[in-house]
């Protein structure tokens, strides 16, 4: 470890373009907005109703057709992967990148427009260490289309990576450290490229509305096609490693290892990217509970009673397993049959009610205000629960783990956490609380 943690980082200032949507044809704009720490990179839909915000995490990975396409719910953004990269290269880990349609404006087909608005909103530091995913273990995943890729060990993030083409024309190999100078000078300005017999049937059917020889390369035969001239020898399998990086920054942490890629593509980059998050949670689930500091470390069921005043049915915390911070913790309930609600919710098919885990959060929440406090004399009423999603069922035999943050606390009698509850790999449920203080 490195005695000083690297930072997050955020743009210094909103910036915007506009472009051509690949898809569609249509004008679109992109405003890229700061955000604050572990908020990670979200897209914002500006022209839906209620401008619905959609994570770039790969659990909201929908489809890996010729680009990388986001969603929840109905809510779609498509083509993210070039934006990502950028973000993820130039050193931004919180931003809001809005839009007034369902994707970015293409560019050139290559990153180069993104790094520019980066460097257009400044990147500055904030006040809490980047979150890694270290690569412990070599770990690969491969599809039948020929991809291979690698995970290793290394104390950089490096990329090494094949690119060849139907009957292995234009076999190329670059391999470097991803770093944002040398993004900026060997990825980001290396274009999309397509082999012609791959998109003429979506050129017949009119799908690609947008796209031109100003924004792809297109590859017919040995001919290279293109408005302007290959900006490198080996252009094509930089564009492979942009798209990689793009792809891989839907892990949300940075990685610590060395991708090694064979002819790659975004399907196989979207199964390292979940295989990495699964790792991850794994390693979390497991790993938490061992690393609970002395003398400032988790609290047991006798200790949880003496802060809450909850009681059976309704104490909804077993343990807490590690204080991360003054203002974060992580709390576990253990989910069995024998819990009373499931009799009736729903009787032959016991589904824990979501209601349940906002209050299994508040709970969390409460014990880091009594323990902020230093009293127990008055108790914290919840006062407002917004942003609540549940996006999993939780089931008999699940273990949740709560993760509670205080956000705000404006005086001594309001107080704000973030909030959101994991099982196995994935969030269940996440909502914003709110509570007052009365004394007991
Ligand atoms: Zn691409």
């Amino acid at each position: 470890m490195a005695a000083t943690p690297e930072l997050q980082q955020t743009v210094g200032k909103t910036a915007s373009f506009s472009g051509t949507a690949l898809h569609t044809g249509e004008k679109v704009t992109l405003k890229l907005h700061p955000a604050p720490v572990d908020h990670g990179i979200k897209f914002r839909r500006k022209d839906l109703q209620d401008e619905p915000t959609i994570d770039a995490r790969i659990e909201n990975l929908k489809t890996v057709e010729r680009a990388t396409t986001i969603g929840e719910g109905s809510v779609r953004v498509h083509t993210v992967e070039h934006v990502l990269a950028a973000l993820s290269a130039m050193g931004v880990d919180n931003a809001v990148v809005e839009m007034d349609a369902n994707e970015p404006p293409i560019g050139d087909g290559s990153a180069q427009a993104y790094v520019d608005l980066v460097k257009k909103a400044g990147v500055t530091a904030q006040d809490e260490p980047r979150k890694f995913f270290v690569v412990r273990d070599t770990m690969h995943v491969e599809s039948k289309t020929g991809a291979l890729i690698v995970l290793l060990p290394d104390n950089k993030f490096r990329i090494s990576c094949t690119q060849a083409g139907p009957d292995n024309r234009f076999a190329q190999f670059l391999s470097m450290e991803v770093t944002p100078a040398g993004f900026e000078r060997e990825i980001a300005p290396a274009r999309t490229f397509v082999f012609y017999e791959d998109v003429k049937p979506l050129m017949d059917k009119n799908l690609i509305k947008g796209g031109s020889l100003e924004n792809a390369i297109v590859v017919r035969g040995d001919a290279v096609l293109s408005k302007e001239p290959l900006r490198f020898a080996d252009e094509f399998v930089r564009h492979k490693i942009l798209d990689i990086i793009g792809d891989l920054a839907l892990v949300g942490r940075r990685i610590r290892g060395h991708v090694v890629a064979v002819k790659p593509g975004h399907a196989a980059n979207a199964d390292l990217a979940r295989a990495i998050t699964r790792e991850q949670t794994r390693r979390s689930a497991v790993a938490t509970p061992r690393t609970i500091p002395s003398g400032d470390g988790g609290l047991d069921i006798d200790q949880v009673m003496q802060i809450l005043p909850h009681r059976f049915p309704f104490l909804m915390v077993d343990r807490i397993i590690s204080f991360e911070t003054e203002t974060k913790c992580v709390g576990i309930k253990t989910v069995t049959i024998n819990e009373p609600f499931f009799q009736g919710h729903f009787p032959g098919h016991p589904v824990m009610p979501g209601v349940m885990q906002v209050e299994a959060m508040a709970q969390v929440a409460s014990i880091l205000l009594f323990k902020l406090a230093k009293t127990t004399s008055r108790i914290g009423y919840f006062m407002s629960a917004d942003e609540v999603k549940f996006r999993k069922p939780v089931l008999p035999g699940d273990t949740i783990f709560i993760h509670a943050e205080l956000t705000k606390s404006r005086g001594e009698r309001l107080a704000k956490a973030k909030c959101h509850c994991v099982v196995n790999d994935a969030i269940v449920s996440e909502a914003e609380l709110m509570f007052t203080f009365l004394d007991k």
